[in-house]
């Protein structure tokens, strides 16, 4: 099911859109199912899951961390990603340009916008997004493609939408910059529930899992 499930999704994506499956918890089998049915971008959370599965099927497809990256877990990440899709914060972009530099590479990365402004989660506030970008051009050996966010977990479809739209209107903003690392590409938004409405309100990356491989 896992190889229908990941052609169907592909089939119904606009043009330009990238899926990028979501693979926490899932066991290498299932991830080659996924990709067998077409899937080019794998996403994980966790560091030591990823580099076991990483081991096991290699850079046949591009991996993009989208979970809470630790600052002691950078120097392995920097190591087996080719997109950071999580960047919240100024010490981990730090850290980050640091262990690229060690090892001479430029990583992309997305910064995550805490659009529902959960004390909790993580993330960069819309209205900090243009001063975190100033401060980031200083950090050569990370390439900002654009902007994730996750939104509130809970909550309808239609729930999701105004913390999208926020986002999109980041998105937009941070367009208009003269910021030397700064090529706004691409807007990260949408699981498997809330997706349809992150396609209506301009995402062109949605991460899904649930309707990929099935529940955790
Ligand atoms: C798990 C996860 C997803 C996918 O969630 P589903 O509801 O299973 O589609 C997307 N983004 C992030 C950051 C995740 O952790």
């Amino acid at each position: 099911m896992i190889k229908e499930n990941a052609e169907k999704i592909l089939e119904s994506l606009p043009h330009g859109v990238d899926l990028v499956a979501a693979a926490k918890f899932k066991t290498v089998p299932e991830i080659q199912q996924a990709i067998d049915g077409g899937i080019k971008f794998i996403g994980e959370n966790y560091l030591q899951e990823a580099e076991e599965v990483h081991n096991a099927i290699g850079n046949k497809v591009e991996w993009h961390f989208i979970g809470h990256l630790q600052r002691n877990k950078a120097r392995k990440a920097v190591k087996i990603f080719d997109m950071i899709e999580t960047l919240d914060s100024e010490r981990l972009a730090k850290t980050l340009d640091k262990e690229c530099k060690k090892v001479d590479k430029v990583m992309p990365v997305l910064i995550e916008i805490n659009s529902g402004r959960e004390p909790q989660k993580s993330g960069i506030l819309p209205e900090g997004l243009q001063d975190f970008l100033a401060k980031a051009e200083k950090y050569q050996n990370l390439k900002i493609m654009g902007l994730m966010t996750m939104g509130p977990f809970s909550g309808t479809i239609e729930e999701f939408r105004p913390y999208f739209k926020v986002t999109k209107q980041c998105f937009e903003d941070a367009k208009k910059l003269d910021i030397s690392n700064l090529e706004c590409k691409y807007l990260s938004m949408g699981m498997t529930a809330s997706y349809r409405v992150a396609l209506e309100e301009g995402a062109n990356i949605v991460r899904i899992g649930t309707a990929i491989f099935g529940p955790r």
